[in-house]
């Protein structure tokens, strides 16, 4: 029993070992990731319920690895976050939605409101860089109007130093940026958030979304954050929706947006341009 233990021990010993070597690796091709333009965004539509129009995009963030290809957020971001490389990522993301959106502007110029841009800003990211400041610049150097560009943030960023946040997004809004907060019902304190914090939309997550065709206390649970967001005068987007059957559930529970792979997958630019030329996508 002693040496099957032992054993085991080292396996994990080794497992251990390989991801450790994976994330250092990680950590030293982030490095000249940007500068070797190895970044990208891929674009995925917002669209309005009871329209079916496209209002906007979300940008998420890919990885060209000349060696192992594509990799998703998920995969380098949390290591961008501790070793303070999110500040240079972040700072690229942010230039580049800007300047793609202000492209798509022109060229796609609408009779209502203009095409909206939401781009994901993390809490080490939101709390090491004069985000306010970058955000103007960015705005001022690309010609946006304010009220096109959105932060995505989510509640971490809202647990510590609620006074200093509090007031950092007091600017932004100020700016005319919107504010979204992301993920939303899957931290501890939710709606304690939305009645201290200035947040425009609410993104319902897309656990909650997922299957609440044939569930209906999932189905209750959205309806209740709807109702409750709308008393506020919070907006809401449904993330991840996926099945033909959720959008008139969706729109009929008072969300007045979605996301997710029913619409389209997060696109690269050429192709997000594209499904702009189409009246409606829903
Ligand atoms: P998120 O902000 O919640 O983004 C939504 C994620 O859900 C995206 O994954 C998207 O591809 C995926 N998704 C969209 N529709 C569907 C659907 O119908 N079904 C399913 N199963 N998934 C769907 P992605 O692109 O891998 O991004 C993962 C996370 O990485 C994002 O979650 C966000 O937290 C983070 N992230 C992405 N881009 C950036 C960035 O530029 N900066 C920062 N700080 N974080 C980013
Ligand atoms: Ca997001
Ligand atoms: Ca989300
Ligand atoms: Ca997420």
């Amino acid at each position: 029993a002693k040496s099957q233990g032992k054993a085991r021990y080292e396996v994990f010993d080794r497992r251990m070992h390989a991801a450790a070597v994976r994330r250092l690796q990680i950590e030293t091709d982030l490095r000249r990731a940007v500068a070797n333009g190895e970044l990208r965004l891929a674009y995925q539509p917002v669209v309005r319920l009871d329209t079916g129009r496209i209002v906007g995009f979300e940008a998420l963030v890919r990885w060209e690895h000349p060696e192992h290809g594509t990799i998703l957020p998920g995969d380098f971001i949390p290591v961008a976050e501790e070793t303070g490389q999110i500040v240079q990522i972040g700072r690229w993301v942010m230039d580049e939605a800007c300047r793609v959106l202000a492209g798509w502007q022109l060229s796609a110029p609408r009779g209502d409101a203009p095409l909206t841009m939401a781009v994901n800003v993390s809490a080490n990211q939101f709390l090491q860089t004069d985000i306010v400041d970058q955000v103007d610049q960015c705005l001022r150097k690309h010609g946006l109007p304010p009220g096109s560009v959105m932060l995505e943030i989510t509640e971490s960023l809202l647990i510590d130093k609620a006074e200093v946040v509090a007031e950092t997004l007091r600017a932004l809004r100020a700016l005319g940026v919107q504010l979204h907060l992301d993920d939303f019902g899957t931290g501890y304190s939710s709606l304690a958030y939305l009645e201290r914090f200035p947040i425009d939309v609410v993104k319902i997550d897309r656990s909650f979304v997922h299957g609440m065709q044939d569930e209906p206390r999932r189905a209750r649970f959205v309806a209740g954050i709807a109702a409750f967001a709308r008393s506020l005068g919070v907006g809401v987007v449904a993330e991840g929706v996926d099945s033909p059957a959720q959008p008139a559930l969706l729109r009929d529970l008072g969300c007045q947006y979605a996301q997710g792979y029913l619409f389209a997958r997060p696109l690269p630019a050429e192709d997000a341009e594209r499904l702009l030329g189409a009246d409606c996508i829903a």
